[in-house]
């Protein structure tokens, strides 16, 4: 096992969850129960999973959040201690030395946070959807990716050649020499669209009476940032800083948090940067923060309620967000809002993070205030909500799942979750409309603000700002521009 720990590539993975996994590993009071159970003549392997999992057990049950995450760290020793036994080595993401297609049964957002997405060259995955996380994480890093593939992966297993297209959602076993040439062709044909689209980059598209259309980029990370600016992006229309959480085995300090949103805010300023505080539940978790076991997570403490519930957590965020606001055009928006009240209690814990930073002499500025509408109920009090936000971005991934009670998660009702519904379309419609009658500014950060075949329609219901993966911005700009008949790029 320790030789297990070893190899564990230091440079991808945090030394303090290694030094954490050793330290639990030599306790005496997992070593003794093991070698009582064989010594009762158990076999090993059933020994060392009954033993882990009883102390994992007792950690969780604790009420004591650091204990409480502990609990994964046991079984993951267990699990390392069997693959020893057994002289086999547990494959992680963070392992993948050589350009490869990942095929697995589930992979968890926290996991490719940490994984080289470089040396991804395709993932197929048999549960999740073109919405769910680790398809939004690989569309921003241009990683092909069919997710839903349900017990078809099973055959993909006995493939020799895979060639996957991310965009239809087709998997292509062994392919002949007729399906590579139409597979080659259409790369090509997408690789000539994209450099034509490069002279849109430069473009800041308006609307007939001048308004800008902003069309900005989704980011989760620092890094995505050049990306995004090569892109075109027109500042950042969702940071999702769940993914600067999910890298760490510990929750990022306030300081850390500050520099990297401040250095978000410098690299695009004049234009915003609109942070999402939080979101984590659903199909994200941290292992800072413990979670209890929930029958509906996406139904669950996630997004705003966990945040209104941790102010240990949400108050270092928030100073951070003030802190930064002074060096750029930082916008904050909250996830998963349902209520005004919601809203009326982050407000005045921001005036509390304020006099704080008041006492303490720290130099902070403001932000406009603005929630996601992303919640049925948030649709049918738009208008309220619009007298308590500054601006409204409409998340279409998880809109569409609330109101076509459709998991964005599962490929059975895959059908059903779809954004281009007439239900969903008018719940995206009335949020906009009461945005637009109440001055504020309304725009869509979820996956449908990249669809050309969609774009149209949002800009008639009002929106002004569009936010999306940095590879889809040259397109979106070109279809904005069009429906304004603005053909040229300029
Ligand atoms: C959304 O729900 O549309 C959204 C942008 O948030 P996320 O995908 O992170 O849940
Ligand atoms: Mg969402």
């Amino acid at each position: 096992m320790q030789e297990a720990l070893d190899h564990t590539e230091p440079s991808s993975t945090d030394h303090s969850i290694i030094s954490a996994l050793r330290e639990i590993a030599a306790d005496p009071a997992i070593t003794d129960s093991v070698i009582a159970e064989i010594e009762k003549r158990r076999d090993a392997l059933d020994a060392v999973l009954d033993v882990t999992e009883a102390t994992a057990l007792s950690f969780s049950r604790v009420p004591d959040v650091y204990l409480n995450a502990r609990a994964d760290d046991v079984r993951a020793i267990g699990r390392q201690i069997c693959f020893a036994l057994v002289g086999e080595s547990d494959v992680g993401l963070d392992q993948i030395s050589a350009p490869s297609i990942v095929l697995a049964e589930d992979i968890g957002a926290w996991d490719l946070a940490r994984a080289p997405l470089k040396l991804i060259a395709g993932i197929l995955c048999a549960r999740g959807g073109a919405t769910s996380h680790i398809a939004i994480m690989a569309r921003a890093h241009g990683v092909p990716a069919v997710l839903g593939l349900g017990a078809s992966t099973a055959e993909v297993r006995t493939a020799r050649d895979v060639a996957i297209d991310g965009g239809s959602g087709a998997v292509y076993l062994d392919p002949g020499i007729e399906t590579r040439q139409h597979i080659e062709a259409r790369i090509r044909a997408a690789s000539a669209e994209e450099q034509a689209l490069k002279a849109f980059k430069d473009s800041r598209p308006r609307r007939d009476d001048g308004t800008l259309v902003e069309i900005a980029a989704n980011i989760g990370s620092i890094e995505e940032i050049e990306a995004a600016k090569e892109a075109g992006a027109m500042g950042v229309g969702l940071f999702r800083t769940e993914l600067l959480f999910m890298k760490h085995a510990t929750l990022p300090s306030e300081d850390a948090q500050f520099a990297i949103y401040a250095e978000a805010a410098k690299a695009f300023a004049p234009d915003p940067v609109i942070i999402r505080t939080l979101d984590i539940g659903g199909d994200k978790a941290i292992s800072g923060i413990a979670f209890p076991e929930e029958e509906n997570p996406f139904l669950g403490w996630r997004g705003v309620r966990m945040c209104l519930d941790r102010l240990d957590v949400f108050k270092p965020q928030l100073r951070a967000l003030l802190r930064a606001a002074a060096h750029g055009n930082i916008k904050v928006m909250l996830p998963m809002v349902s209520t005004v009240d919601e809203v009326l209690r982050v407000r005045a814990i921001i005036e509390n993070c304020k006099s704080e930073l008041r006492g303490e002499e720290r130099a902070f500025g403001t932000f406009a205030l603005g929630i996601m509408i992303e919640t049925p109920a948030a649709v049918l009090i738009a208008s309220e909500l619009a007298k308590v936000a500054d601006f409204f971005s409409i998340g279409t991934n998880d809109l569409t799942q609330y109101v076509m009670a459709a998991d964005r998660m599962n490929p059975n009702v895959s059908t059903l979750n779809d954004v281009a519904n007439p239900a969903v379309l008018a719940a995206i419609e009335m949020s906009a409309r009461a945005g637009v009658a109440a001055g504020i500014q309304v725009g869509m950060c979820g996956e449908a603000a990249a669809r050309p075949d969609l774009i149209p329609k949002f800009l008639d219901m009002g929106l002004t700002e569009l936010s999306m993966s940095p590879a889809s911005i040259p397109r979106a700009k070109r279809c904005v521009m069009s429906h304004y008949q603005q053909d040229r790029p300029r």
